[in-house]
């Protein structure tokens, strides 16, 4: 049976499907290689807490029971790491899936999303999948063009995103920026602020995004386990926000969403700060670490915020991702999700992981010559 035959929904037609890093199996598998890395997903490489793998373990028996729905002692905990009352938070399958009912709640056919390119492709296919219209704004210096953006705002804009700090890019938008932003926006249109990557920030004038939750501002801010953390392959992530938007994110989450392994960890984790503050640390060793050698072989790397970096390699960097891929060295390509032809977005791995990339790089850009501008550009 052919597409054609089936009454597939017209908007569902024009999502690009997301396209997650390779497996390190796979690459594994596919270049009959072992040991291979995978700097590709922004995961931690030093693993979960300890704590969490053994709260893991002990939730294991139960299994044949269903999770918490209303995820109580997570939330519990949750809201007490915050100091935020629990009528603020929404415990999700991942960020993603709050910012998924974000697009359900908020999103009418003919509506439209504001955000930035590139940036996190889920808000354009959360946008799509409910028949609204995701204008892209670009970034301008890899940041967010945020006057552009408000420039693109109307009466039927329902959600404005800003990802913060960027993903690709790692860069980040300031407190008065931020403030200038929800001044700025009508009541007819929500604030959705990706945070997935706060816990690595040390910019001193990023914004306090729980203050505006609190002063009841009209934003969701979103975060995760999965990054710091280091409980991706578990989803689970969180929103905050006032406790009316809150109800209209709960309207549309699935049942049982957060796994009871997820909700056990998630709980372990936040009683371990020790995990978070040595993966910070590693994080900030290995960003100089790498920004230092990538510059001396007269590479650009984007300023980063978070545990990723934005590299122009000044390559056409499909190739260059292929190179590094035989090597064992798995990285995200820019051309086909950013636009960017020249660039590659590298998790920073641990010191180990960082060497082990840019020796694989090294010996990659022997075999591709520079780039040069197509004289006619695709868009
Ligand atoms: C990784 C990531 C997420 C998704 O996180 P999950 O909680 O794993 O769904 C959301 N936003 C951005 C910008 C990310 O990079």
């Amino acid at each position: 049976m052919s597409a054609a035959d089936l009454p597939i929904r017209e908007a569902i037609t024009r999502i690009r499907p997301y396209r997650p890093g390779k497996p390190l199996q796979e690459v594994e598998r596919e270049y009959g290689i072992t040991g291979a890395v995978k700097l590709a997903s922004n995961e931690n490489p030093l693993g979960p807490s300890p704590r969490a793998v053994a709260a893991m373990q002990e939730a294991a028996r139960d299994v044949a029971f269903y999770p918490e729905d209303s995820c109580f002692y997570l939330k519990r905990d949750l809201a007490e790491h915050l100091s935020l009352p629990e009528e603020n938070l929404i415990l999700g399958n991942g960020s993603d899936e709050i910012l998924h009912c974000a697009g359900l709640s908020f999103l009418s056919p003919g509506d439209n999303t504001v955000m930035a390119h590139p940036s996190f492709v889920m808000y354009e296919t959360d946008t799509l999948v409910c028949d609204a219209e995701p204008r892209k704004v670009p970034l301008t210096d890899y940041t967010h063009d945020l006057d552009a953006m408000l420039e693109r705002v109307d009466a039927r804009t329902r959600l404005f995103f800003v990802c913060n700090p960027n993903n690709p890019t790692g860069t980040y938008v300031t407190r008065a920026e931020i403030e200038r932003v929800m001044d700025r926006l009508p009541d007819s249109c929500l604030l959705v602020l990706d945070e997935a990557y706060y816990e690595y920030v040390d910019a001193p004038d990023y914004p306090q995004s729980l203050d505006y939750v609190r002063e009841g501002r009209r934003l969701i801010v979103l975060r995760t386990f999965s990054k710091i953390y280091a409980l991706a392959g578990l989803r689970v992530g969180y929103g905050m926000a006032r406790p009316d938007i809150v109800q209209a994110l709960h309207q549309v989450r699935p049942p049982f969403n957060v796994n009871s392994l997820a909700q056990v960890a998630a709980q372990a984790s936040l009683a371990d700060p020790e995990q978070v503050t040595r993966s910070r640390e590693v994080n900030r060793q290995g960003r100089d670490t790498l920004t230092r050698e990538l510059e001396r072989r007269g590479m650009r790397a984007v300023p980063t915020q978070a545990n990723f970096i934005y590299i122009d390699t000044a390559r056409d960097a499909r190739r260059l991702g292929e190179e590094l891929l035989c090597r064992g060295v798995i990285v995200r390509v820019g051309d086909w999700i950013f636009g960017d032809p020249t660039f590659i977005r590298v998790t920073i791995g641990t010191p180990e992981q960082n060497e082990r990339f840019i020796e694989a790089l090294d010996k990659a850009i022997r075999e591709i010559p520079p780039y040069e501008e197509p004289l006619a550009k695709a868009s």
